[in-house]
């Protein structure tokens, strides 16, 4: 694996790697943004995108735009030397790995502002304000940098995909460059594999499921009409084990607006989001 830590650099390599193609204009990139950690989830996006491209690109950052908390950015797990081990492992080509100055030359105040509209007004828009500014922002200039022709998402982060997926549309490169979502990777107990779940002690670990377990339980039992009983139901069990959630919706799973009363045909997603303690957890699943 090839690592690079500036983006000038990268770009004038990948630039001759498409040139030394023979067929230069079939040469594919897939591309895996990550903020490191890295866990089976992220590996399987790696995965993903070897098995479909001539070359992989991983990058590792963890961008400061887009926290809207400072105390969750300081204590986001940092674990570089066991998240290469990983990449190579996994046969990983590249691995990008800036600092704050090449991403953001200019400095992080005064960044472009992107117009998500209803996106950016519900759930993760809602609860972290500034957040998916801050996830156009470093996806953006990631893309400008590498210049993939696959991009690989997880389903964990569904409202993510969804605004990544209009920043695409914005910048113009629907036709140029594929989106992968790849399924949820989970722990044996159903927990989605996440980097902040090492932030959990022993007991909370221990409790975490509960967020798993309410989204099947509102798979199993979803029924045509009102949905708000059984969403409080989840609110509730959620509390009993200790945590503080941010919200528990139903939502239609192409405009994430909420879904009051189901038709029975609408497709829905159901999404969590919820604190144990100080550790912000989401997580989603298809429902109907
Ligand atoms: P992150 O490092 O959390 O920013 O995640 C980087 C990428 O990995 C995003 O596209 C996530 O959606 C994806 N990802 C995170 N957790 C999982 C998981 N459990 N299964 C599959 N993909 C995941």
């Amino acid at each position: 694996m090839v690592l690079f830590k500036k983006s000038e650099d990268l770009s004038k390599w990948i630039e001759t790697q498409r040139r030394l193609t023979p067929s230069e204009q079939f040469f594919s990139m897939g591309f895996v943004p990550t903020m490191g950690a890295l866990h089976q989830g992220h590996i399987s996006l790696i995965e993903a995108s070897k098995a479909e491209n001539d070359l992989t690109v991983c990058s590792i950052f963890v961008n400061p735009t887009q926290f809207n908390d400072t105390k969750d950015f300081e204590k986001y797990p940092a674990t570089i030397e066991t998240d290469i081990e990983k990449l190579e492992a996994a046969g990983c080509d590249v691995l990008f790995l800036p600092a704050v100055s090449e991403i953001y030359p200019q400095g992080t105040q005064l960044l472009k502002h992107y117009n998500l509209g209803f996106l950016e007004t519900v759930l993760d828009g809602k609860f972290r304000p500034g957040h998916f500014q801050g996830v156009c922002q470093v996806v953006e200039r990631l893309l400008q940098i590498v210049k993939p022709t696959q991009l690989y998402l997880g389903q964990k982060d569904y409202q993510q995909c969804m605004v990544i997926s209009k920043l695409i549309d914005l910048m113009g490169w629907g036709n140029k460059m594929k989106i992968n979502i790849c399924p949820t990777l989970r722990e044996a107990d159903g927990l989605a594999m996440s980097s902040r779940n090492m932030r959990l002690n022993k007991d909370d670990r221990i409790k975490a499921v509960a967020i798993y377990q309410c989204l099947n339980h509102l798979k199993e039992n979803i029924k045509p009409g009102n949905l708000q009983y059984l969403k409080e139901k989840a609110f509730k069990k959620l509390e009993q084990n200790g945590f503080k959630p941010d919200y528990i919706n139903i939502a239609d799973a192409y405009s994430l607006e909420e879904i009051v009363n189901w038709d029975g045909h609408q497709k829905p997603v159901a999404l969590i989001a919820a604190f144990l303690n100080e550790v912000r957890l989401i997580d989603n699943m298809l429902l109907g």
